[in-house]
């Protein structure tokens, strides 16, 4: 068991930093850490990153990828999302690991090299007003039509359709059969007529949407895999979702501990406390155990093993410490923390209060805390099905 990074892996983390520091614009940091999302610049921003195969290096060369390490990929978001890159990439994290699976020929021929190159991104289309935790009762509906799938229905919280270029779609297609049995995966241009996309606002303020379709017109080739199947092809990218880089987490811990020892209270120096010492202490503590979690994932991954239980217990941990760590921050802070970006006296330009209402969506989106811990009971610990 080694858990120092090697030589090369370690090469890799500063390449991506002097790469980060090199090509994030302010435009870019605008466009995906403060409204969570693709613009302009990140666009050319992701184009270069996948021009050196760093948007999806464990794929095939053939499909635009380094065939290297998971955790290679993990070092790789890692550095990135440290840098405030953390927005999108549901093609090439969840979409396109996907078709790599279970999609056809054409399929991988048509997306792969697209998504290794970053000139398109994919939202997610899966949780409807009744589907959320309980995915299998979605109800859009994707009915055949000759060489055609015709769907109608909404979509709510698909976060990234406002500005991606296809929906990865769950659909029920086989109304009949057993709810778990009866769902589709499909790849659908977002600018297909029938499509309207309508924001809504979160807690941390960026957008996520609802969708509505209106007879809107699939081709038959755009079904990943097999029919029916989609609701087991969800739950094997729902695993890949959960592996979150825990960039974001660090930087923030960095921050507060600069903070710490700049700032003072009664004309003491805040890091003499002993109170803020513990606290961040225990948060360092956590966000250690976080480190380890994800990259075990990323190993397993490496080693062909299916991830269960274990993304789920990393999830939940990990999205928990970052309420601690936001939490305490805030509490280091006092007063000043709550204060929002552009107001002249808010510590770290308002990241701390961005991020103490970001962590709360966090412990939802991917599947709630509550979800998790049941993954971890039934799967892990083989304990039967809960009321
Ligand atoms: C900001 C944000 C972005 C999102 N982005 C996307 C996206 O891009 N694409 C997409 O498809 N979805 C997205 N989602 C949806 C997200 O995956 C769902 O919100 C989540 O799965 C919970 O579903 P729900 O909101 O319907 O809540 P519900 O499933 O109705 O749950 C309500 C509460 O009941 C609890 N609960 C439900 N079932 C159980 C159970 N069996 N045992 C114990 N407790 C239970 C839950 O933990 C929760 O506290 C996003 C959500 C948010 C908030």
């Amino acid at each position: 068991m080694d858990f120092k990074l090697t030589d090369g892996q370690q090469r890799l983390r500063e390449e991506v930093r002097g790469f980060c520091l090199e090509h994030r614009t302010p435009e870019v940091y605008e466009e995906t850490f403060w409204n969570h999302g693709w613009g302009p610049a990140s666009r050319e921003f992701f184009k270069k990153a996948g021009a050196r195969g760093w948007l999806t290096p464990t794929w095939p060369k053939q499909y635009g990828g380094l065939e290297s390490t998971h955790v290679d990929q993990l070092i790789i978001a890692d550095e990135m999302s440290y840098h405030g890159l953390r927005a999108g990439m549901v093609g090439a994290g969840m979409a396109g690991p996907t078709i790599l699976r279970f999609g056809n020929e054409e399929q991988k021929q048509e997306y792969l090299p697209r998504i290794a190159r970053g000139e398109i991104e994919f939202a997610l289309g899966y949780t409807e007003p009744q589907a959320g935790s309980d995915l299998a009762a979605l109800d859009i509906r994707a009915v055949e039509d000759g060489d055609e799938y015709v769907i109608n229905g909404m979509k709510t919280f698909n976060t990234h359709c406002h500005f991606s270029d296809y929906h990865w779609l769950g659909a029920r297609t086989d109304p009949e059969a057993p709810k778990h049995r009866g769902v589709s995966l499909f790849i659908v241009d977002l600018k297909s007529p029938g499509i309207t996309i309508r924001p809504l606002w979160t807690l941390a303020g960026w957008r996520t949407n609802e969708v509505y379709y209106d007879n809107v017109r699939v081709p038959k080739n755009n079904l990943v895999g097999a029919r029916g199947r989609g609701f087991q092809q969800i739950a094997v990218a729902l695993d890949f979702e959960r592996m979150y880089p825990i960039g974001p987490l660090t930087r923030l811990l960095d921050e507060l501990i600069a903070y710490a020892k700049q700032a003072t209270s009664r004309g003491k120096a805040l890091v003499g406390d002993p109170i803020v010492r513990h606290q961040l202490a225990e948060v360092a503590a956590d966000l250690e155990v976080c480190r380890l979690f994800v990259f075990r994932l990323a190993w397993m991954l490496d080693q062909g093993q299916a991830l269960g239980h274990e993304s789920a217990m990393a999830k939940v941990f990990q999205t928990e410490v970052e309420h601690k760590l936001t939490h305490t921050a805030m509490k280091i802070m006092g007063p000043f923390g709550q204060l929002a970006r552009g107001s002249k006296w808010a510590p770290l330009h308002g990241e701390v209060e961005y991020h103490h209402r970001w962590q709360v969506v966090e412990t939802i989106y991917g599947g709630t805390s509550e979800i998790m811990r049941n993954i971890i009971a039934q799967r892990g610990l083989g304990l039967p099905k809960g009321a």
